[in-house]
């Protein structure tokens, strides 16, 4: 179940993922997608119940879109506000940067404490997650019946690595392309070596 890719839980409009009350949800939707919704819905004379988006959240995220696909150029990203709330693509960014950031600032060794907090905080954010069919997924993903994706808590090199996978179980699932779990520390922590 992806934001983009679950039949089940999008709207007839391609892209569109709908909350758990029917109505879209903006943190589950790419801009792209978004900013398409929006103008069609603005186009159309007779409201679609469930795809019911006011004017103001609509142009707010369509300047969204427009500002973080936009080039260095100055044209019309210059009356474009960036302040807008986030797409599913700006919330997962962000996000990962501060799960990675956790795991390289992990303890070495983590006694029973630290690994008992990290496991309850992994617990709530994936019940917290604010793009629920993300949420779903990563948890549906860490409770796999062979226990295979638990939280592995002991060291800061065994969480990094779990973390890194669990990253990659997302790129799979987009379509893209798998980093090398390899390089987590230099990526997240150490920087790259020249
Ligand atoms: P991101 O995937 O956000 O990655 C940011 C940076 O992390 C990359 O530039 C790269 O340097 C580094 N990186 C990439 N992979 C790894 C890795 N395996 N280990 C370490 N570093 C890595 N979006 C959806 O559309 N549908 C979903 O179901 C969905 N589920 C999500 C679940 C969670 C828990 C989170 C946090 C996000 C989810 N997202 C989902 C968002 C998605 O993962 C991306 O964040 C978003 O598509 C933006 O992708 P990006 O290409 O900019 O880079």
């Amino acid at each position: 179940a992806t934001a983009r890719n679950n039949e089940s839980k999008t709207a007839p409009r391609k892209g569109l993922v709908l909350d758990k009350d029917g109505k879209p949800c903006r943190l589950c939707t790419d801009a792209a997608s978004w900013r398409s919704l929006t103008k069609q819905a603005k186009s159309e004379s007779t409201p679609d119940s469930k795809a019911n988006i006011s004017t103001a959240m609509a142009s707010s995220f369509a300047a969204l879109a427009a500002a973080s696909s936009s080039s260095s150029s100055p044209s019309p990203s210059t009356t474009t506000p960036t302040d807008c709330p986030p797409d599913v693509e700006a919330l997962g960014r962000s996000t990962w940067t501060l799960l990675h950031s956790m795991a390289a600032t992990y303890p070495e060794k983590a006694d029973s404490a630290q690994q008992r907090d990290m496991r309850g905080f992994l617990t709530l954010f994936s019940r917290l997650y604010p793009c629920w069919v993300c949420a779903d997924d990563f948890q549906a993903w860490m409770a796999h019946p062979s226990g295979r994706n638990q939280p592995r808590l002991g060291s800061r090199a065994e969480f990094g690595w779990w973390m890194c996978e669990a990253h990659n179980e997302v790129n799979r699932k987009l379509g893209k392309k798998e980093f090398d779990c390899r390089f987590w520390e230099e990526r997240w922590r150490t920087g790259w070596k020249d």
